[in-house]
């Protein structure tokens, strides 16, 4: 069994022969991973963001096959094909009962070792899963794209768009790009993505599915507004985690303009003006995805996000084989590719 392990922060292994998961704990199933996405999230424990003690999994966008069922919860079978996601949580913990299910377990809990590995245990109970079948219209490499776009369907949730807004995303990465690409889906004319990765920019002009703006420009924030209206844009979506990019979304939302950070910030807000909050009387809402996003009969919307608008979210990718992880991450990190995933072929 092949993993790409993290054993230190900034220190990546490609570990081959590594023994094969024996013992199936009840309520979880073994995943013969296919492929797995590399997340922000990811690089961040690279970097030492977010701390390897606290962290027991490592990959959390992953496809793959079922390859043992254990009590076969949720209808989920030996054989099947699977992405993760958050598909289920229990609904009668603190978190679920208050409208919180994203917070219902942690991933910790509900991944081991996670989809860097070639075989990995994932939780799926009739009261919590974190895997979703996968219909035959999605490519394995591209049902990695399941919990990102699960985390990007939240986000544009939580901003309760309505029809006639106008929309600004800022930071066009993976999650960035899912979002607005759902937001135009749902009918909404004036969509706004903001970056200042010139590489980036250039792969988004050439995708053409969303109008980009570049932040390096000097009237970046008059672009904006001759495309949102002079009041400023109706709701921003702010996935960069950069502060001073939260200040200039202050000052291109309308008053009463609502602004969803999607985004991990480190540090203090010490440099950034809180005043339009009041004098805007500005909404601020978290997001926190991954959330079980289900249909009225138990199904995730996600995968029909997936389905639908696979044709677009498919270019994001660059597949690397498994030899090749080392560089899925560097490019990732550098900006020289949107999505990267990483491919255990045979
Ligand atoms: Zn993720
Ligand atoms: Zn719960």
């Amino acid at each position: 069994m092949r993993r790409v392990a993290l054993v230190d922060y900034g220190k990546l292994e490609l570990q081959e022969n590594c023994e094969s998961i024996q013992a199936l704990k009840p309520g979880t199933v073994k995943i013969e991973v296919t492929a797995c996405s590399i997340c922000g999230s990811d690089i961040a424990l690279y970097h030492g963001k977010r701390s390897l003690e606290n962290e027991r999994y490592f990959g959390h966008e992953f496809s793959g096959i079922v390859i043992d069922a254990g009590d076969g919860a949720n209808g989920i079978k030996k054989g099947m094909r699977v992405a993760s996601e958050l598909s289920r949580a229990c609904g009668h913990c603190w978190n679920c009962r208050n409208g919180l299910p994203n917070y219902c377990k942690s991933m910790n809990d509900a991944l081991l070792p996670g989809g860097f590995s070639e075989e990995t245990l994932v939780l799926n109970t009739p009261e919590y899963s974190f895997i979703s079948p996968i219909p035959d219209a999605i490519d394995d490499i591209t049902a990695t794209l399941l919990e990102p776009a699960n985390c990007a369907y939240h986000a544009v949730r939580q901003a309760n768009i309505k029809h006639g807004e106008t929309v600004v995303v800022f930071g066009m990465g993976p999650m960035g790009l899912i979002a607005a690409r759902i937001i135009k889906s749902m009918g909404v004319d004036v969509v706004v993505g903001v970056d200042k990765s010139q590489a980036r920019l250039e792969k988004i002009r050439q995708l053409g599915f969303v109008d980009v703006v570049d932040s390096n420009d000097e009237n970046w924030q008059e672009q904006i507004l001759e495309r949102c209206g002079a009041e400023g844009a109706d709701v921003i979506i702010e996935l960069t985690g950069a502060l001073p990019v939260l200040q200039s979304a202050f000052q291109v939302v309308r008053r009463g303009g609502r602004i969803v950070v999607g985004s991990v910030y480190s540090g203090f807000a010490d440099t950034v003006e809180l005043l339009p909050i009041m004098r805007k009387e500005l909404t601020i809402i978290g997001s926190k995805g991954p959330y079980p996003h289900l249909k009225t009969d138990g199904t995730s919307a996600a995968v029909d996000i997936l389905v639908k608008l696979q044709d677009d979210l498919k270019q994001l990718i660059s597949v690397y084989d498994y030899k090749d992880a080392l560089s899925a991450f560097d490019d990732m990190m550098s900006g020289s590719a949107i999505k990267t995933v990483i491919r255990f072929c045979k």
